[in-house]
């Protein structure tokens, strides 16, 4: 198992925060909901109920149209219709076209036809739309004052689209300057008593702007079926009595258009995006709201605080749970994660957007195994018990020093330094001790060594080099000269040397400006050499070897000590 040090163990800890805060960032500013939504989307399908029995909805439908003439029909026409639904003794009407305008002088008796209907029937719920005007602002577009009294209640069409322009949220309230006006659909369940509770999220405060279109209860639609799914009669076989009148009787009735180009219509999260017209969605919201099937989203505190939460727990298991070795571990999370988003949505109609914290999840991961990569690289580049870097390290460096000098024509230098009659420490003071012996040594070289950019490597048992790019053989004598000393100085006792009363080295030093024709066994080899020449000469020295400069390297060596 991978042992953290303890800044490692900080940094991890730290990477858990800052993934936490990610998430709740990501979660702010929305960053993560297009892929939220598509998420969404396909879990939609789950929600679909068999067809309501007493919800009808009477199309103004190409076929209407081709039988009663181009729209919009006279208001005689609707008044026939509203006539034959009395008759019907159908249940609430939701009359989904908007009737702002009175009819052209002349035609004045046919809207009192229609007021006359509507105000006998008692059952029917009209609309009241919202539209922007360059001149006004924003108006609330009502039925005539006549049809407005005659009318059992308004209800608005208000629907939303979002950031991706499907319909997927509805506003049961919604109006000018003031959420006074039911939804349609919530507008036809009021006057049923079907509606025992308003779901949905509540604006945070009371909105009273100037001249502003407010919005409260809002909540998103699960659609119970897609385009056709609700029971649907044409308009002109209504009008026509092409069917038993009885069928009508107490249903819930919604009127409008569903032709195409004749209403607006609405992409939908369904498959292929079906498109939907105001009237079916209405119906839908009926269903839904009717059936307690509505989803809601959770205030925007409570969801930042759930993602941090969740955030940090799972970055947390990703951090000390070693899962660094196997990506497996990362990828069941994220699907738990997405599971519980969705399993809390279909129990609970609550939805819990969990993108962001998948997200903020896979960076905790990203880092972490970056952290572990660092630390992997370190242990393979280093020698367990000195620290020192290893063989290993020692050869890839020996190769890139090699190929620095020679490109830019500058001295390498190298030095191979062995402890004196380390054999005899060994037996004189144990294994053990003969490791401490081995530690200090290892520290002073990488005291030495470090300040100055030089490499020290462990290469074998008692054995070390020290790589120095850019150094000059004179440069590096004074070096080697100085950690020979620097050993000494140590007074690491060793009776059984014959070198001297405490721990020494000995030291071989080469150097050369690598050309093309060498290659950096010539520098090994001669560093080598000069470890020979310095126990030959009796242990504790430094000898030289510039390959550059045959006539300094005698001088070098005789004036070692
Ligand atoms: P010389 O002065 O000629 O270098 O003699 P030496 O005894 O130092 O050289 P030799 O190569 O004969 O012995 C090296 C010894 O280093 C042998 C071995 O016991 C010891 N050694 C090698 N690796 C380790 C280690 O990791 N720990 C300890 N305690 N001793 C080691
Ligand atoms: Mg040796
Ligand atoms: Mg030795």
């Amino acid at each position: 198992m991978y042992k953290r040090s303890r800044p490692a163990k900080i940094i991890s800890l730290v990477i858990v925060v800052v993934s936490s805060f990610l998430a709740v960032a990501l979660q702010h500013w929305k960053i993560t909901e297009y892929f939220d939504l598509v998420l969404y989307d396909l879990q939609m399908p789950l929600w679909g109920q068999p067809v309501p029995e007493d919800i009808i909805i009477i199309a103004i439908d190409e076929k209407s149209i081709a039988e009663l003439g181009r729209w919009p029909w006279s208001r005689h026409i609707h008044a026939q219709l509203i006539e034959r639904l009395s008759e019907a003794k159908t249940g609430m009407i939701v009359f989904d076209v908007l009737f702002s305008e009175p009819t052209t002088a002349g035609e004045g008796s046919i809207d009192e036809a229609l007021v006359q209907n509507i105000a006998d029937n008692q059952k029917v719920i009209l609309p009241v739309a919202g539209i922007i005007s360059p001149q006004k602002g924003i108006q609330e577009l009502l039925p005539i004052d006549a049809l407005f009294q005659a009318s059992h209640s308004i209800g608005h069409t208000d629907l939303e689209l979002d950031t991706d322009s499907k319909f997927r949220r509805v506003f049961l309230y919604a109006g000018l300057n003031e959420a006074r006006w039911p939804n349609l659909a919530v507008a036809a369940l009021l006057a049923n008593n079907e509606l025992d509770r308003l779901p949905g999220q509540r604006l945070e405060r009371t909105v009273r702007n100037h001249n502003a279109w407010v919005r409260d209860h809002y909540v998103m639609l699960p659609f119970i079926g897609g385009p056709g799914h609700f029971k649907t009669l044409s308009y002109s076989d209504v009008l026509d009595k092409n069917f038993a009148l009885d069928e009508l009787q107490d249903k819930v009735i919604f009127i409008g258009a569903t032709g195409r180009g004749l209403s607006a219509a609405y992409p939908t999260p369904l498959r292929l995006h079906q498109v939907m017209s105001g009237v079916e969605i209405q119906a839908n919201i009926y269903e839904a709201l009717r059936t307690h099937n509505t989803i809601s989203e959770m205030p925007l505190k409570v969801l930042l605080m759930i993602s941090f939460i969740v955030t940090f727990l799972s970055s947390l298991l990703i951090s000390f749970g070693n899962w660094e070795k196997n990506p497996f571990y990362l990828m069941g999370l994220i699907f738990g994660v997405i599971l519980l988003g969705e399993i809390t949505l279909l129990i609970t109609n609550i939805y819990i957007p969990v993108i962001s914290i998948v997200v903020a999840c896979i960076m905790t991961s990203f880092s972490i195994s970056w952290l572990y990569l660092k630390n992997l690289q370190n242990v393979a580049e280093s020698d367990a018990l000195t620290g020192l870097y290893n063989r290993y390290f020692f050869d890839i460096n020996l190769r890139l020093f090699w190929n620095l000098g020679k490109q830019y024509q500058r001295p390498f230098s190298m030095l191979i330094i062995d402890i004196d009659y380390f054999k005899l420490y060994n037996d004189d003071y144990g294994h053990v001790q003969g490791d401490q012996a081995l530690i200090a040594v290892a520290k002073a070289l990488q005291l030495q060594t470090n300040m100055q950019g030089y490499k020290s490597c462990r290469i074998g048992g008692e054995e070390f080099s020290c790589l120095m790019n850019n150094c000059s053989a004179m440069r590096a004598k004074q070096h080697a000269e100085q950690l020979r000393e620097k050993i000494e100085s140590l007074k690491l006792e060793h009776k059984t040397s014959l070198s001297s009363s405490v721990v020494t080295i000995s030291i071989g030093l080469a150097t050369v400006i690598p050309t093309d024709e060498s290659d950096s066994d010539i520098l090994f080899k001669a560093a080598d050499s000069a470890l020979y020449q310095a126990k030959e000469q009796g242990r504790n020295k430094v000898i030289a070897i510039d390959l550059d400069d045959p006539d300094m390297n005698k001088a070098n060596i005789d004036g070692s000590k």
